[in-house]
């Protein structure tokens, strides 16, 4: 069974007492069921604080939103696998599509910070998603398995529950449109053939594959009920406790109202 993951992706946004207050009142609302984890993923400055809040918090884990394949040494301003480990990181978002777009990352680039992320037992969530022109070209499919290949193809990949895919297209983030459930659901049950094809299906059925773009309380539960969908990375909806716990809680809201 994979376990869901609820993951937000703070981008550049909040201070420290913005981020403070935001977790506070998040444990306050949300409740992840134990079958269920969530993930906060906020800038570096506010790593080793938001951690601390986190501490001790069941199914709770802090993710950096990048990483260098370096160990140390003169690379200024980037930031290695061993010190995110060191501010308390379980999971690190690479390839964000702002991060391909703006910082020109390429495939190769994320092969190597997956690579680093993998070594150092840090989960790595490999973001892939098409831009509006190759959807519009019928290219959707093909564009995101080359992500997906030029990202992982040939590495060592022991166990499926160490690996988190986010597929997250382009023209749905911070847009306000979303791919419909089945959209998602067929795209991401693509992606999930392709891991059989690179690791086998045991680590393929234990991958999680999460989608992004626009999601919020309003879609969640939909895009949860699709069968290959095991999550979602939010931005966003994020940076609100009430609306990034109504996507934690999805489809249980009801109950927890009663
Ligand atoms: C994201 O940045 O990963 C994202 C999905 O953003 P939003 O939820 O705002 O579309």
């Amino acid at each position: 069974m994979r376990i869901p993951i609820l993951a937000a992706n703070w981008k550049m946004n909040l201070s420290r007492r913005e981020a403070k207050n935001l977790v506070e009142d998040l444990l306050k609302v949300a409740f992840p069921v134990q079958q269920r984890e969530v993930v906060i993923c906020p800038s570096f400055h506010l790593l080793s604080e938001v951690g601390s809040l986190l501490e001790g918090k069941a199914n709770y884990g802090l993710g950096a939103q990048n990483v260098y394949w370096k160990e140390s040494g003169a690379f200024t301003g980037e930031v290695s696998p061993t010190m995110l480990r060191d501010c308390g990181c379980s999971h690190v978002i690479i390839g964000h599509s702002e991060r391909r777009g703006y910082f020109h990352e390429t495939d190769k680039d994320c092969f190597a910070k997956v690579e680093a992320a993998l070594q150092h037992n840090l989960v790595p969530i490999l973001c892939v998603g098409e831009s509006l022109e190759q959807r519009e070209a019928g290219k959707t499919k093909e564009v995101v398995l080359g992500q997906l290949q030029g990202a992982l193809k040939g590495q060592s990949v022991s166990s499926g529950d160490k690996l988190v895919i986010a597929y997250e297209p382009i023209w749905a983030i911070g847009t306000g449109k979303t791919d419909t459930p089945e959209g998602a659901e067929s795209t991401i049950a693509v992606l999930r053939q392709e891991l059989g094809n690179l690791f086998g299906e045991r680590i393929a059925q234990q991958v999680r594959l999460l989608y992004g773009g626009s999601v919020n309380a309003g879609n969640v539960d939909a895009l949860m009920a699709q069968p290959n969908i095991d999550g979602a990375l939010v931005g966003g909806a994020s940076l609100k406790a009430e609306s990034f716990a109504r996507i934690v809680n999805y489809q249980t809201q009801a109950s927890l109202a009663n």
